[in-house]
């Protein structure tokens, strides 16, 4: 069974609608695929709907913004949780992800501010340009608005230059705490997942510190197998996965053609002694 559990719709930071996505999802052989937009769920009715019709099983799904350790002691680490298999329409979920969205729209005016002084003007309207849905302007937003300006090739080069910590456009930023989005996501009846683990600017100790904060927090399942990891890092997060008695994941982390380096449904399977997050899903 081919299953690819993260991708992006024009409903966040996707460049595709869902419709499209679930078009290329199955093009990539995948069977049961899950759309998973960025503190955002409202491409999940469409999708489902595409899904069915192309044949595909679909999986309920969103990637929640995370600031760990947010206490001044200490400086917060953005971290992505990926909630599967949640109900869309769960009230306390839908409360959470509002209060993330609505601290969006200050922070993209904080970071046009910062690329003004850095000499890029015009930077919130043009960002603006490229967000579909307003209420999800995000980093990739003003990425595609900075290739457009002729700052960088491509989206991936922006983020060398720009928008990542001490480069211009770049301001911190609280999103939820780990309880809360564990909470929403477990209230919602869903499986947390830790996404892409490799992607973060922590020390091992660190990341073990998180992986034993998001066990004791009911945290179960990992992503091994993305689009942002390198091969070493399969390898790596396997074993972590092992270890922790952590169920594993795959999901290429699609947002579209030109911008991914992974089309859905092509990266390798799970290794074969791991448990699989949809082991008893079907
Ligand atoms: P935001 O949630 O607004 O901070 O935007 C985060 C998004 O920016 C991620 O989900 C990626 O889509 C994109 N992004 C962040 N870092 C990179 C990078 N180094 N290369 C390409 N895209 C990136
Ligand atoms: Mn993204
Ligand atoms: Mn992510
Ligand atoms: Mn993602």
């Amino acid at each position: 069974m081919n299953v690819d559990l993260h991708s992006h719709s024009i409903a966040s930071d996707g460049l595709l609608t869902s419709e499209e996505v679930a078009a290329r999802a199955q093009a990539g052989g995948v069977d049961v695929w899950a759309l998973t937009d960025h503190d955002e769920v409202k491409g999940l009715p469409a999708a489902r709907a595409a899904a069915e019709a192309l044949g595909m099983r679909f999986v309920n799904g969103v990637e929640i913004s995370v600031t760990w350790r947010p206490d001044p002691a200490h400086k917060g680490t953005t971290i992505h949780m990926v909630g599967l298999q949640i109900d869309p329409a769960n009230p306390t979920l839908l409360a959470g992800l509002r209060q993330i969205r609505s601290g969006r729209d200050d922070r993209a005016a904080r970071m046009a501010l910062d690329l003004e002084i850095a000499g890029v003007r015009g930077a919130l309207e043009g960002a603006k340009k490229f967000a579909v849905n307003p209420e999800l302007l995000s980093r990739t937003h003003f990425a595609r608005f900075l290739v457009e300006a002729g700052k960088a090739r491509n989206t991936h080069q922006v983020f060398g230059q720009f928008l990542t910590e001490g480069k211009p456009g770049y301001v911190p930023h609280q999103w939820a705490t780990l309880e809360d989005a564990m909470f929403w996501i477990q209230a919602a009846g869903g499986i947390p997942v830790v996404a892409h683990p490799g992607r973060y600017k922590l020390s091992a100790p660190q990341l073990a510190q998180f992986f034993d904060e998001f066990k004791d927090l009911g945290g179960a399942a990992i992503e091994v197998m993305t689009g942002s990891h390198t091969t070493d890092q399969y390898n790596h997060f396997a074993e972590i996965a092992r270890c922790y008695g952590f169920m594993a994941s795959r999901g290429s982390d699609y947002h579209g053609p030109g911008e991914s380096r992974v089309e859905p449904g092509q990266l390798p399977a799970l290794p074969a002694d791991l448990t699989p997050v949809w082991h008893d899903w079907y």
